[in-house]
């Protein structure tokens, strides 16, 4: 067992967190309060090669591995949460299935403008009504000679107005659920994509999140994934591994919380000293560093397992869950520790406090995790490890 990181994974993390200290840190309040997209930091952030990190170098990408990336995710949400997600979103839910199910000539077309942050990416999986039960999802394909024309509503999809491309699932026939499900890659600067004005949200406030309407959006036949009726199962696979970004996106808020909650505790006196020298601080900032620690190993791990073959659902949704979760406990007593300034806008915590929030609801609610994990204790004996 080796938990040492490697040369590159250093030089990722350190890099990350000077630009995340210099860069991000300093404006994200400010950002959150006035609700604003920073397409200048994410144009800095291609140029560092952070936008296109797993994607493979041949197209434009710095073909890292995926701890190297969540490190990444993790520094810059210690830093603004709100630019995490669309790291997350850019890196993993668009530019990793494309790589994976898409044809040679799709990803030389469509990579390299994401790989280097020149164009940002999503996803369009959500729908009024199909969140956690994907399969109900109604947005429609035809095939029109060499094109399909995608119609329906989109909901809640990060990047709404500032991507470009976007991985969408659609349907042939709601009735055939997941059988009926395609993937397609879909250039978003066209009449038929209408992006609704964006939600007025209680964190994530500097990252965008709209509607779309798709209104026989038209798609190239070349732009499929994999083969007609394997969306379903494209998605399942990209949310396998784009969980463990917003695992790490909740470890980065975690840490930022403790970070902010320590230094007030050994700063604020109260009845003749420190409240850290009061032992119910004190174990509640233990309690914080602990399963800050734990969700931590386990989301490394998680990533680690991603490069090797095998089944990855059980473990991404574990770290997906117990980190999330970990985060929202985690922000709780930071707020907490700080006392009636952890209720005031002057103080990063309220901000940690409504970032952490969604962490256990995108990408899979906590519940979805635990159906997740719970399919797979079916198939097993036992979960010692071998
Ligand atoms: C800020 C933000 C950004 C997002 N970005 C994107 C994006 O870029 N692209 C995209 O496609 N989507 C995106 N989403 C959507 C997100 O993935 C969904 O909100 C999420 O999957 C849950 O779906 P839902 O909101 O419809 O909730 P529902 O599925 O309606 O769930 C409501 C509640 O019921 C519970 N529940 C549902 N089914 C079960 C069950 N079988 N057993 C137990 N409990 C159950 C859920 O856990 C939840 O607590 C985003 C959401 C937010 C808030």
């Amino acid at each position: 067992m080796d938990f040492e990181f490697s040369e590159q994974q250093r030089m990722v993390r350190d890099m990350v967190r000077a630009f995340a200290a210099d860069r991000l840190r300093p404006g994200a309040a400010a950002r959150d309060e006035r609700g604003e997209f920073p397409a200048d930091i994410f144009r800095e952030l291609g140029e560092l090669g952070l936008l296109g990190m797993m994607t493979p170098e041949a197209y434009g990408g710095a073909g890292m591995d995926a701890l190297s990336y969540l490190l990444a995710v993790e520094e810059i949400a210690r830093a603004d949460a709100s630019v995490a997600v669309g790291v997350s979103v850019t890196n993993s839910v668009c530019q990793w299935p494309i790589a994976r199910f898409g044809s040679d000539e799709l990803k030389a077309r469509v990579l390299p403008p994401l790989a280097r942050g020149e164009v940002l990416g999503g996803i369009m999986l959500t729908e009024p009504a199909a969140g956690s039960d994907l399969a109900a999802l109604r947005t429609t394909y035809r095939r029109d000679r060499d094109r399909f024309l995608l119609s329906g509503s989109k909901a809640w999809i990060t990047g709404a107005s500032v991507g470009a491309i976007f991985v969408v699932l659609a349907t042939k026939d709601p009735s055939l659920r997941a059988r009926g499900i395609s993937a397609f890659v879909l250039d978003a600067r066209q009449p038929g994509v209408v992006v609704h004005p964006p939600e007025k949200k209680m964190g994530l406030r500097s990252s965008v999140t709209a509607a779309v309407t798709l209104e026989d959006a038209e798609v190239p036949a070349a732009n499929l994934l994999g083969s007609e009726g394997e969306g379903m199962k494209i998605a399942l696979a990209t949310l396998d591994h784009s969980r463990l970004g917003i695992a790490a996106q909740a470890l980065g808020i975690a840490q930022a919380a403790l970070d902010e909650a320590m230094t007030y505790a050994k700063q604020r006196q109260q009845f003749g000293k420190a409240i850290i020298e009061h032992q119910a601080v004190g174990f509640r900032l233990a309690d914080m560093d602990a399963e800050l620690e734990a969700a931590r190993w386990l989301t490394y791990r998680a990533a680690w397992l991603s490069e090797r073959a095998g089944k990855l659902s059980r473990t991404s949704a574990q770290a997906k869950l117990v980190a999330s979760e970990m985060a929202n406990r985690v922000v709780a007593h930071a707020v907490q520790v700080h006392g009636g300034y952890g209720f005031s806008r002057e103080f990063a915590v309220e901000r940690l406090y409504r970032d952490a929030r969604v962490t256990t609801i995108y990408e899979g609610t906590s519940e979805v995790q635990r159906m997740v994990i719970a399919r797979a204790l079916r198939d097993l004996e036992t979960t010692a490890p071998m």
